[in-house]
């Protein structure tokens, strides 16, 4: 008997019938003799629907109060698809009890609308467990000190059934999605894309930094931290699939050097159009720049990704950088504002019409000529390079927008990644 906790996500917790399919999954894992713990998400476009009620009110609004009540809004989402998870396993005769991120506690900072989780106290959770229920604890969600509801940010739950495994040291977290597994790319934009059977944690880490979707970052984060075994695997496989079968399945993210002889180059491709580029004109080039034009930015709790500064001509230089694209008027305005003037820069000028793409892999540590190979293949498509980006196991480049989906079809060839 082992204690597993299993996160489905929205489209899988889509409909009353795809509900009723998740239920009958865990009761044969409970029937197994396990202990589950299951952490689900909203269903399908719950999220966004309630997000956008709020926006018909009144636009996104920087502010406290309001972020606040977006949290309050939005975890409702999950709150539903737990007490629904809840009542039809209890229709499949597996006694089962949904509790709110507050009602654990999951505690978090405040932090609304991107908190992170602080602690996690499992009595009740255990009690129930040993009592023989399976419980349900919403996703994306928690509470801080002053008893107000948060959210863990878009793609939460991952975190959450991550986090959860971790306080509860359980024996694994199963992240059941839409897609049996990591795949070398998305495979809804390359379908010669191939499952991977395991990925270094690192590389997941990478990739879900660069921006591929199947996992969020602070997940990856977590189960780095605390070693939590974890598998991605599939929720549309039928439900009464041998239990072994489905436990070796999909892809599980390892913490050991993979002992294979040939360990491919990269691993897999990643790409973000959530970013904005914005790029200071005609800086004087001198000592503390950067920090007069990023300390201020990091001051507006924005974050920055990618920062390029050119070479100076006639004591002048240029500066660039990349934010999320929600954050690109508020640092464009900024700048404009508060530091150009003080920095006696000509102009603040921007693109939000960008997108990064990146190549992953461990492989690349021991590996020259791998970016090189990359740049030519998109010399080769035409693309041109904005801004590149490097680390010891990644390259990612700025591109425009519009090359996107022609820029990973590119290199995923090229890195032969469609070939098993
Ligand atoms: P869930 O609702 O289960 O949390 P998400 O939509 O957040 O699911 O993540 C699953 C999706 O991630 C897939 O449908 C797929 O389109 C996308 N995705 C992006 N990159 C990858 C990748 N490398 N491997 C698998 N899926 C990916
Ligand atoms: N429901 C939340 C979202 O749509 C959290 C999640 O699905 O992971 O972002
Ligand atoms: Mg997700």
């Amino acid at each position: 008997m082992a204690l597993i906790v299993h996160k489905y996500g929205g489209t899988s917790m889509g409909s009353t019938e795809r509900i009723r399919n998740v239920a009958k999954r865990v009761a044969k894992w409970a029937r197994a003799g396990h202990q589950i713990v299951v952490v689900p998400s909203a269903m399908s476009g719950e999220t966004n629907r309630l997000l956008g009620l709020a926006k018909e009110l009144s636009p996104a609004k920087p502010d406290i109060a309001y972020h606040r009540e977006l949290d309050m809004l939005a975890s409702t989402g999950e709150q539903a698809s737990s007490a629904l998870l809840a009542i039809a396993l209890q229709a499949e005769g597996q006694p089962s009890v949904s509790y709110a991120g507050w009602q654990v506690a999951i505690k978090t900072n405040d932090a609304f609308t991107k908190a992170r989780i602080e602690s996690i106290d499992d009595k009740r959770v255990r009690a129930d467990l040993n009592a023989g229920k399976v419980v349900i604890i919403t996703g994306f969600q928690g509470v801080d000190d002053n008893g107000n509801i948060t959210t863990l940010g878009r793609g939460g739950s991952d975190t959450s059934a991550v986090a959860v495994a971790a306080a509860m040291k359980a024996h694994e977290c199963l992240i059941f999605t839409d897609v049996d597994g990591v795949y070398t790319t998305d495979p809804r934009v390359v379908p010669e894309a191939r499952r991977l059977t395991t990925v270094s944690f690192e590389e997941m880490l990478e990739m879900a930094s660069m921006g591929s979707k199947v996992l969020q970052i602070r997940s990856v984060e977590f189960a780095g931290k605390y070693k939590v075994p974890m598998r991605v695997l599939s929720s549309f496989t039928p439900w009464d699939i041998d239990i072994n079968e489905e436990a070796a399945s999909g892809t599980l993210i390892t913490f050991e050097e993979d002992e294979k002889m040939e360990q491919a180059v990269v691993s897999g491709i990643a790409f973000n159009r959530d970013e904005a580029k914005i790029s200071v004109l005609g800086v004087p080039d001198k000592p503390g720049i950067a920090y007069q034009i990023l300390g201020a930015v990091a001051d507006a709790n924005i974050e920055v990704d990618v920062i390029i500064q050119n070479l100076s001509k006639d004591g002048k230089t240029d500066f660039s950088f990349t934010v999320h694209r929600n954050d690109y008027a508020k640092t464009i305005d900024l700048l404009q504002e508060k530091v150009l003037p003080a920095l006696g820069a000509a102009e603040v000028t921007g693109d939000a019409k960008i997108c990064k793409v990146s190549i992953v892999g461990i492989g690349m540590r021991s590996h020259v000529g791998v970016a090189s190979k990359m740049f030519r293949s998109l010399s080769e498509e035409g693309i041109n390079i904005q801004m590149i980006s490097t680390s010891e196991i990644k390259t990612s480049v700025v591109i425009d927008e519009k090359y996107m989906e022609l820029a990973v079809r590119a290199l995923h060839k090229a890195f032969d990644l469609d070939q098993a």
